[in-house]
């Protein structure tokens, strides 16, 4: 799909896969004007196609383009062209338990003109990968390093947005976390203290038997596998908490016996266990660094309606 100032989105197409051409002084290589999502679609237990809240989304994306300056989609047009798109060739979609088929849509801005301004035209995109099971020899807790160093995001910034600058951003501290911890923790921009996210996941703490998750702050990303965990653990009547959460309180939990487990959630997981984190030289193991049990039944019931074989009471998915 291509926008102009004027004439709006339009020429839809569906191309093989291959390179593009863009202008060397296109906007999105010099101001980072680009917005992007990530979303699965399942091959269910009966053999037919499903998304998983698919509007959730576009909706997003569209609250991107809005804090980038791009112009908003028709919704339902994306999602249309989405399925389109993936009934191009059902075959795509892997069928054995944990695949699935990663969607990327994504939109730069392409208008070849040096200066700082939004671009008048843009190109919208959505490639589509075939992936395996996440946790190919079942569900594995992770190690996080908890960043004092970096901040990812700023109040009025632009970290409640899916655009490439957050994620270059966090890059360096990444690569400069001590091994053994693959992922990085981020903390608040001003305070520095209060937890805000992972690199592609939400978190979650149990604690005393309640669920505690930083609340949206408009720094942090508004995940949809966040909010899913919320509606289930509501459903199920565990009591869940969004609010400011330091990270003194977490290291306070965990010296009072108190922090019974820690859990990332995104697309790409669905759950990451967290068996330790990393906190100014301090290992902060949590729940003995084995999947709690919490955990365990959130994974096992959002996978199992993603696949078909749960009931699916909120009318997630989408069938093709
Ligand atoms: N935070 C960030 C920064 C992310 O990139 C992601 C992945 N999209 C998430 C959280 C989790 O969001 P979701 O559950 O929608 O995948």
């Amino acid at each position: 799909l291509d926008y102009e100032t004027g004439k709006g989105w339009h020429s839809p197409r569906v191309v093989p896969y291959q390179p593009i051409t863009l202008d060397p002084a296109a906007k999105v290589f010099h101001y980072g004007q680009t917005v992007f999502e990530g979303l699965k679609a399942f091959k269910t237990a009966d053999g037919a196609i499903s998304l998983f809240r698919p509007d959730m989304n576009f909706r997003r994306l569209n609250r991107s383009n809005d804090r980038l300056s791009i112009p908003p989609l028709d919704e339902e047009l994306a999602l249309a062209g989405l399925k389109t798109l993936i009934g191009v060739d059902a075959d795509w979609i892997p069928a054995e338990e944990g695949t699935s088929l990663y969607i990327r849509p994504f939109i730069i801005a392409t208008q070849p003109t040096l200066g700082v301004a939004p671009s008048r035209n843009y190109l919208f995109m959505i490639i589509l990968s075939p992936v395996g099971a996440y946790y190919a020899e079942g569900i594995n807790p992770v190690k996080i390093h908890v960043e004092s160093d970096y901040v990812r995001a700023v109040p009025g910034g632009v970290g409640n947005a899916k655009t490439a600058g957050n994620y270059a951003a966090g890059l360096k501290a990444q690569e400069e976390a001590p091994q053994g911890y693959s992922q990085v923790l981020w903390l608040d921009g001003v305070h520095r203290k209060y937890i805000e996210e992972v690199g592609s996941m939400n978190m979650f703490f149990k604690i005393n038997g309640k669920v505690v998750t930083p609340a949206l702050n408009g720094s942090i990303l508004e995940g949809i596998t966040r909010d899913s965990m919320i509606r289930l653990l509501t459903h199920w009547g565990v009591p869940v908490e969004q609010r400011q959460i330091s990270i003194d309180e977490i290291a306070e939990a965990h010296r009072d016996g108190t922090l019974e487990e820690a859990f990332g959630t995104g697309t790409a997981a669905v759950i990451s266990p967290v068996g330790e984190l990393h906190w100014q030289g301090e290992k902060l193991v949590i729940g003995g660094g084995k999947t709690g049990e919490l955990s365990a039944r959130l994974y096992d019931t959002l996978t199992g309606i993603q696949r078909g074989t749960e009931p699916d009471p909120f009318g997630w998915m989408v069938r093709l």
